[in-house]
């Protein structure tokens, strides 16, 4: 398509072009089983490259850890001499194609896509439609699931891969090519397991890992032709209220943690005195992504407990610092449901009759960790009954278990409500950037910088989504990651990861990948130019820079 708009006659392009269709052509939808033929098919496209042939060991397809769905990631060693590597990573995976609709069946071959989708949009009214439209006719865009996020950032890594190993450059590119990291980030989480020991076999230091995914831009493209140096961290920090039961005729009587959860929630909703900030960057605010009370079935009876959890962005924040807020937001919210209910209380003739609400116990507010503590033998018993059930359950999340778990730790506690527990329902990721103060970091920088600005590419901070960068690194102190396991009721059980051990490895990592719009929607699209030409000539740049010392 649109050949002759091509800007550039440079080799890469049409190697990555061609590695991107055949990419997208490979339905890889996260937790099914195309991630495993994906990762098969990347490994035997590689495993036919002469250098693999004379180097079969350094191509391997390993499992992921403690994987319901058989997935493997895929590490290809293209070694030039020395210990300096740089690793160039990116996911496989995609999210679903049931949003293309009548061209779903089209939604993996660009080809065959592009026209429908013209035509479709030709026929659609909306500013947004004539803008991709625009775009497609431009000749300068390809369409397809996954082809903005992430496949053509991988088929960059893949071909300066293929060069590095065709003209046997003197310094080692790792490529590490890993599922789901749409879901929960499965592939890389366990690729950084194993990467101490394949380092350590490879006799490699790792320099710097490139994480190669996409950035979204609806503008002129200044925004995504960026190298970030780092990336946003995420918590899933919850409330779980606990209330005291009332009948419906003496709602005085008890304390219905509906209220309390509902205090919580107007305290951080987009909350501005949350928002980290940091190298003059503030992260999007908190937001509730579930409020629900544990009533199992209709009665009237308010409901015994209650909870809420929390999308919370992190730049520099402390996962301890966060627990600290949301015990004080928990405290408050406490507070100030009591209040109402005893305001609402002397307001009414029939409650003050009876001598106002129920005296009202002073309200127990702690952390995961403390109730588990305070639970003792009794919350142990009781979790050795219900976790076995919770694990038997498929559609059991890190966030249901969390839930029920503290429910039940609740329960065995003996402690009555009014009270709150806050916790992390749901994996952390720590935020990451390359440190400017050390050595490493700062000559990685130097490198970024100055190539970046070669070819007109500008430099971010902080990577805007979620991304696999956050499982190489992370700088939060030993007491923070004890925190995080403490007070992750789901950790170890249905989710692992070694903070500790991803810290000791202390990986800089940056993110370099393609640019486009809409991703995740049916008209998620690339910009070619981009991706097919400057950004593989710059990871070309930045990798004999820095594996090359
Ligand atoms: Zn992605």
């Amino acid at each position: 398509m649109a050949k002759c708009l091509r800007m550039s006659n440079h080799p890469f392009y049409p190697r990555v072009e061609a590695l991107t269709r055949w990419l997208v052509n490979i339905p890889s939808v996260t937790n099914t089983p195309g991630e495993a033929a994906c990762a098969r098919a990347i490994a035997a496209h590689l495993g036919q490259l002469p250098y693999f042939r004379r180097h079969p060991d350094h191509l391997r397809l390993i499992s992921t850890v403690n994987d319901r769905l058989d997935r493997q990631n895929v590490f290809a060693l293209v070694r030039g001499g020395g210990r300096a590597a740089v690793g160039l990573a990116g996911h496989f995976d995609t999210v679903g194609t049931a949003g293309y609709g009548q061209l779903e069946p089209w939604a993996t071959d660009p080809g065959q896509l592009l026209p429908r989708l013209q035509a479709e949009l030709a026929a659609s009214p909306g500013a947004d439609a004539a803008l991709c439209l625009a775009d497609l006719n431009s000749g300068e865009w390809m369409p397809g699931r996954g082809a903005l996020d992430m496949k053509s950032g991988l088929a960059a890594g893949i071909a300066v891969l293929e060069r590095w190993a065709a003209e046997g450059m003197r310094g080692n590119l790792l490529l590490i090519a890993t599922p789901d990291e749409e879901d929960n980030s499965h592939g890389m989480r366990s690729a950084a397991g194993l990467l101490p020991t394949l380092l350590a076999e490879w006799e490699l230091d790792l320099q710097a890992v490139i994480n190669l995914d996409a950035t979204v831009d609806q503008g002129d493209g200044r925004e995504g032709r960026r190298v970030f140096l780092g990336s946003t961290g995420k918590l899933l920090p919850f409330v779980f209220a606990a209330g005291c039961e009332a009948h419906v005729s003496r709602p005085f009587d008890g304390v219905n943690p509906n209220l309390v959860i509902a205090e919580v929630i107007r305290r951080v909703e987009y909350g501005a005195d949350l928002c980290d900030t940091a190298y003059g960057e503030t992260a999007a605010p908190p937001v509730s992504l579930k409020m629900s009370d544990f009533k199992a079935v209709y009665d009237v009876t308010t409901p015994s407990a209650a909870w809420a959890y929390f999308n919370l962005l992190t730049l520099s924040r402390s996962p301890a610092a966060v627990l600290e807020q949301f015990t004080a937001i928990a405290h408050e919210a406490v507070g100030s449901a009591v209040a109402q209910l005893r305001r609402q209380a002397e307001a009414h003739p029939a409650a003050t009759a009876r001598g106002g609400p129920l005296l009202v116990r002073e309200p127990t507010v702690l952390t995961f960790a403390a109730l588990r503590e305070k639970a003792g033998a009794a919350g142990r018993a009781a979790l050795e009954r219900l976790i076995p059930r919770l694990q038997a359950d498929p559609t059991v999340d890190p966030r249901v278990f969390s839930g029920a778990v503290t429910e039940a730790l609740w329960q065995a506690s003996g402690l009555q409500g009014p009270g709150a527990v806050v916790g992390y329902g749901s994996l952390y990721y720590p935020p990451v950037h390359l440190d400017e103060e050390s050595a490493g970091g700062s000559r990685i920088a130097a490198v970024v910088r100055s190539r970046a600005a070669a070819r007109g590419v500008g430099i971010g901070h902080f990577f805007p989504g979620i991304a696999d960068m956050s499982w190489l690194g992370g700088a939060d102190s030993a007491d923070d990651l004890a925190a995080v396991e403490a007070n992750s009721p789901f950790l170890g059980v249905l989710a692992h990861f070694d903070y500790p051990a991803a810290r000791r490895l202390q990986v800089p990592t940056l993110n370099a990948g393609p640019w486009g719009r809409d991703y995740h929607q049916r008209t998620e699209r690339v910009h070619m130019p981009y991706a097919f030409e400057t950004l593989p000539r710059l990871l070309w740049d930045i990798c004999c820079d820095v594996a090359e010392e």
